[in-house]
């Protein structure tokens, strides 16, 4: 444990972050704060473990371990409710979750745009094109909630091949992104030329529905 402890705390200094118990139960907080909170937004009496740690450095530089006052959920709430509040604060949360160093663990791409310049590409975008979706034309959203919305914006790289990279992103709605998991932005038109004239074929009664 002392071992471990050491290692820790020379990740920290490095600023390397690892959370002992990233499920947020940490004895500790029970020893510093009781078993049990009241949150101040919900009101609810919940466990020590429902709260998060509120780190704060003392003036000599110290850090003196304080508790949340609100308890975990409404604190992931009023986030969720912040990022989805406009467009732009959408996209940097965006951002920011691919430039997580958990990202590349995780299997994602790297992205070598320091967090300014990848904003500055996404407003570039938005001066021009607003809110339409550059492929599909369709007015992007930027909805929250746990499930995949397919109008919601989301960053996609031009060349699959190539890391998140400038000049090498652009930002299309999550349906447009998701067609292009396996294909270029060429083969997609193609694809999609080819069941526009199919569809356009069927609705001048040129042709008969297989099966249908
Ligand atoms: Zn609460």
């Amino acid at each position: 444990m002392r071992h471990y402890k050491a290692l820790y705390e020379r990740m920290r200094r490095k600023g390397v972050i690892i959370r002992r118990h990233p499920d947020g139960k940490d004895p500790r907080k029970i020893e510093l704060f009781g078993k049990f909170k009241t949150c101040s937004k919900c009101k609810e009496t919940k466990h020590i473990y429902d709260f998060d740690f509120k780190n704060r450095r003392r003036p000599d530089g110290s850090q003196r371990h304080d508790i949340q006052a609100e308890c975990g959920y409404c604190r992931k709430l009023q986030k969720i409710k912040k990022y989805n509040s406009d467009p732009h604060s959408y996209v940097l949360r965006l951002i920011q979750i691919i430039r997580q160093p958990s990202a590349i663990k995780k299997g994602r791409r790297r992205c070598t745009m320091e967090l300014d310049e990848f904003m500055n590409e996404w407003q570039k975008q938005y001066e021009i094109t607003g809110l339409r979706c550059p492929k599909l034309g369709i007015k992007m959203t930027y909805t929250g909630g746990e499930s995949k919305v397919i109008t919601n914006i989301s960053i996609d790289r031009i060349d699959g091949k190539k890391d998140y990279e400038l000049g090498n992103v652009q930002f299309v709605s999550n349906i447009y992104n998701i067609m292009k998991q396996h294909y270029t932005d060429e083969e997609v038109d193609e694809i999609c030329l080819l069941r526009v004239n199919v569809i356009k074929k069927l609705e001048n009664g040129q042709e008969k529905v297989v099966g249908g």
